[in-house]
């Protein structure tokens, strides 16, 4: 599905150059179910965006299918964004104007799908994430989860092969987030590759493989679960 090689990231601070991610070398699979952790601050967002094609990186390379994604026009990101990633946030993004269906049918509009049409097909998505009588409701006008279920039909209408979602559950209490990522599985089950970054361990728990961040590094997983005694003593 997707495949990092030594990327590097910088953010210019000032004069100062952040260095962000480093050598980060990951792959994932066609169909896989991966969680990303890591302290706030350790690159996490950086990361998403990047594989989202939302955000370039310095160096390295970034492998979509069989296409390094670097340096892409405008137009091509956009393209191959629309055509493989969906993406599902901590804050939901929704239009606070539109209803849950208008919401649903945003990608159909861009992609200039006649308003019957998308609408009609928004309908369906709403009904497999369990909204179906919520469809002409504002954001204002349902919970957290019923709000991060709307975001995922928006995420799914495009027919994405790759899910990246950032913190879904992180506005959510444990119920709420219990049943997010009951959908997430679900989605998962239908052969669409997902990515979830998160803090919670029983979010990660749910997934089939936790990526490690620290500092901007992919810390080898057996670092993460094994401490190191001699290391600490010779400290
Ligand atoms: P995480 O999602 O793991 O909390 P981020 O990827 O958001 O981490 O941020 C990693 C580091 O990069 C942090 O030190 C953050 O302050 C910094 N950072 C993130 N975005 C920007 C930006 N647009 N400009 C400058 N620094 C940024
Ligand atoms: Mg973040």
């Amino acid at each position: 599905m997707l495949r990092l090689s030594k990327v590097n990231k910088y953010y210019k601070v000032g004069t100062h150059s952040l260095h962000v991610l480093r050598d980060v070398d990951m792959e994932v699979a066609d169909g896989e179910f991966v969680a990303i952790m890591g302290a706030s601050g350790s690159g996490k967002s950086t990361l998403l965006n990047i594989l989202g094609i939302l955000d370039d990186y310095d160096s390295g390379e970034y492998w979509l299918g069989d296409t390094m994604i670097k340096d892409l026009s405008e137009s091509k990101g956009a393209s191959y964004r629309n055509k493989f990633i969906g993406f599902v946030f901590q804050s939901f993004n929704l239009l606070p104007f539109k209803t849950a269906l208008e919401n649903v049918a945003l990608p159909l509009y861009y992609q200039g799908v006649a308003r019957r049409k998308r609408n009609q097909i928004a309908g369906q998505y709403l009904e497999r994430v369990g909204l179906r009588d919520w469809a002409d409701h504002l954001p204002s006008e349902m919970s957290g989860g019923q709000k991060q279920r709307v975001a995922i039909a928006r995420a799914l209408i495009g027919k994405p092969r790759l899910i990246l979602a950032d913190e879904p559950t992180g506005a959510l209490d444990s119920e709420t987030s219990t049943q997010i990522m009951d959908l997430l599985s679900e989605i998962h089950r239908t052969g669409i590759t997902v990515l979830v970054v998160t803090h919670d361990q029983e979010v990660a728990a749910r997934t089939q493989r936790t990526i490690r961040l620290r500092d901007g590094k992919v810390v080898a997983a057996h670092e993460a679960s094994v401490s190191h005694p001699g290391m600490a003593a010779a400290t």
